[in-house]
């Protein structure tokens, strides 16, 4: 491990637990600048990934097919309900899901299965400003 990058990763840590939902490198990179921290985008790009590897972040695809981190409050496996326009994450237990994958996955004949299954949708106080926007025009 590289000494000299750990104040970064630490920077990097920090940003990203102050992050409201997931973020993307890019998104996080721009915050670290206008703190004038001098991290560079490859440095963040990095210490994200070495977070998700360590298990300190989770990452996933948005449908767009970015990449974006989120240090979690639940330790091991979970799902996500993401709103797309906003961007406010609700860590969430999903039983049938868990069920359903053994399930599957056994029927097949395959063992040692894992998945990744997070919600995108839009968030109950976005639907509601979106409703009564709609309403206005
Ligand atoms: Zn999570
Ligand atoms: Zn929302
Ligand atoms: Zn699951």
């Amino acid at each position: 491990m590289a000494q000299r990058n750990t104040w970064q990763r630490e920077r990097v840590r920090e940003a990203l637990s102050e992050a409201r939902g997931f973020v993307s490198a890019q998104t996080l990179h721009a915050t670290l600048r206008e703190e004038n921290t001098g991290i560079g985008l490859a440095t963040v790009y990095r210490a994200l990934a070495g977070l998700a590897a360590g298990g300190e972040a989770d990452s996933l695809q948005s449908p767009d097919g970015e990449n974006l981190f989120r240090a979690c409050a639940t330790p091991g496996h979970h799902h996500h309900l993401i709103c797309r326009n906003c961007g406010l994450t609700v860590e969430i237990a999903a039983t049938d899901v868990e069920q359903w994958a053994q399930r599957t996955a056994s029927a097949h004949g395959f063992t040692r299965a894992e998945h990744i299954v997070d919600i995108f949708g839009l968030c109950a106080a976005c639907t509601a400003a979106r409703d009564t926007e709609r309403a206005a025009h």
